[in-house]
């Protein structure tokens, strides 16, 4: 009752109506229109996921420039935990923006930087002293962390896994794992970056005890501690196709870097802020980084991204040595203090665990009558489906892209992810009321059931 009500403070009651309601096809003539334009005006480079022109936004909900009420699974990629447009980041916004909208931190300073600053520095994992610097992208955060973490420890390596998806900067897209569509013609990337494997339960069927042997097995015969600057990891892999570790696994990574003298760098861009039903995923096996990335969740859908860490190693750099033009923007801040204010006021993180249980019901379900439905995995609002061939664990790419499409023909806008490009992931807005997300969960099952299997289809792949 209490998230309820939460819910539907946060959304802001009748300004975007919470239903879904398609009045014609999916594009409809006014995003046929934009597309059009796109293609001719912005980059081929820049894809996008479903082809509509959005023209507001609110709870679980997206309206196209057609009318058309499309349920948001997606949230931006793990954007809009709060909602977009959430009342209090609209107040806090339309307050700071009538006030300055610009100074450079770095120039003349001003209170809303420090402020998340603290904030940060209160609410991420461990009670140590802490420091943040604050950024624009998730990318440019766990840049960031790995010019700090090689400026304290005055080393070089830097440890990533497999499947690992940090950023699309140069340093960044070295560290991330897939080639098609990030990497592919965009070398060289920078030296000094090790990929080692990663836990991955479904396919490896390793323990997390086990898959850290590994791991750590590879770091020390390929790089060596004495070379090594940091290990940098999300988590639960995002794009890589929500991998979440076996237990142990983390925990294990962590003491060897702490005894080794290499910095621990989670990569919480899109795990953070009670997306994975705690307020950051290390919550749940209480793994204390020494630093932090965050992004993506952090301000309600306006850019600003932050490192945070043991104040030691965050205070290595010279003066002048961290910044950017517009890193902690006052918007931006004004915006992320009402959002982590909503995330805690609201009982987000409970509401996080409400929805996994929901999708965890309505998979489960499915998951017991189609084979194709490999594994169901993921915390909180940040679940997936792995999609595989019947009787086999082969990925079936083919099949998650039918069903994405599928959901959005039928006004459901949902993410694929995964290096095999076979995972169904659920990232809803925090905000979203559980009869719009059982409804939107019940559009994808029928995009499982509309591609059922043939039996010739089932023969030829036994
Ligand atoms: N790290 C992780 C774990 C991410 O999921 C992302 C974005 N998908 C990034 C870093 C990069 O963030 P941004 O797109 O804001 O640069």
């Amino acid at each position: 009752m209490r998230n309820e009500l939460s819910v539907s403070s946060v959304t802001g009651g009748p300004l975007v109506p919470q239903h879904r309601e398609l009045v014609t096809a999916i594009p409809g003539p006014q995003s046929q229109a934009l597309m059009r334009r796109k293609e001719a005006a912005v980059a081929a480079g820049v894809g996008h996921v479903v082809p509509i022109s959005i023209v507001a936004a609110g709870g679980g909900i997206l309206i196209d420039a057609d009318g058309n009420s499309l349920i948001d699974l997606g949230s931006g990629i793990a954007v809009t935990g709060v909602g977009n447009s959430a009342p209090a980041v609209v107040e806090a916004i339309t307050r700071q923006v009538q006030l300055f909208t610009h100074t450079c931190f770095t120039v003349t300073p001003y209170d809303g930087y420090v402020a998340v600053a603290e904030k940060l520095n209160s609410i991420t994992p461990g009670d140590h002293e802490k420091r943040t610097a604050l950024f624009n992208t998730g990318s440019e955060a766990v840049e960031n962390a790995i010019k700090i973490a090689r400026s304290f420890t005055k080393k070089h390596a830097v440890v990533v896994f497999d499947h690992a998806f940090h950023g699309r900067t140069n340093l960044t897209l070295g560290m991330t794992a897939r080639n098609t569509p990030y990497k592919n013609g965009f070398g060289p990337f920078t030296p000094e970056i090790y990929r080692v494997p990663t836990s991955y339960p479904y396919r490896d069927g390793l323990s997390g005890a086990e898959a850290a042997e590994n791991a750590l097995l590879q770091i020390e015969r390929q790089v060596g501690a004495s070379n090594l600057a940091a290990i940098v990891i999300e988590p639960i892999q995002g794009e890589g196709g929500f991998i979440e570790p076996a237990p142990g696994f983390l925990p294990a990574l962590a003491e060897w870097a702490t005894a080794n003298g290499v910095v621990f760098i989670l990569d919480e861009v899109q795990t953070g802020f009670a997306r994975t039903g705690d307020l950051f995923a290390a919550n749940h096996e209480r793994v204390v980084p020494d630093l932090i990335a965050t992004g993506k969740g952090i301000a309600g859908g306006l850019p600003l991204a932050a490192v945070t860490g043991r104040a030691e190693i965050m205070d290595s750099p010279q003066s002048g040595a961290l910044g950017g033009t517009y890193a902690g923007n006052p918007i931006s801040c004004a915006a992320a203090l009402a959002t982590i204010e909503t995330y805690e006021n609201n009982n987000l993180v409970g509401r996080a665990r409400e929805i996994a249980a929901i999708i965890d019901e309505v998979f489960t379900e499915l998951g017991a009558s189609d084979d194709r439905i490999g594994d169901i995995r993921g915390r909180g609002a940040m679940k997936a489906v792995e999609v595989v061939h019947p009787d086999s664990t082969d990925p079936n790419p083919a099949l998650t892209a039918s069903v994405a499409k599928f959901a959005a023909d039928h006004g459901v806008v949902v993410l694929t992810c995964g290096t095999y490009g076979n995972v169904i992931r659920f990232l809803p807005p925090l905000a979203i009321s559980d009869e719009l997300l059982r409804e939107g969960l019940r559009v994808v099952a029928d995009g499982f059931r509309t591609n059922a299997p043939t039996s010739a289809t089932k023969e030829s792949q036994s």
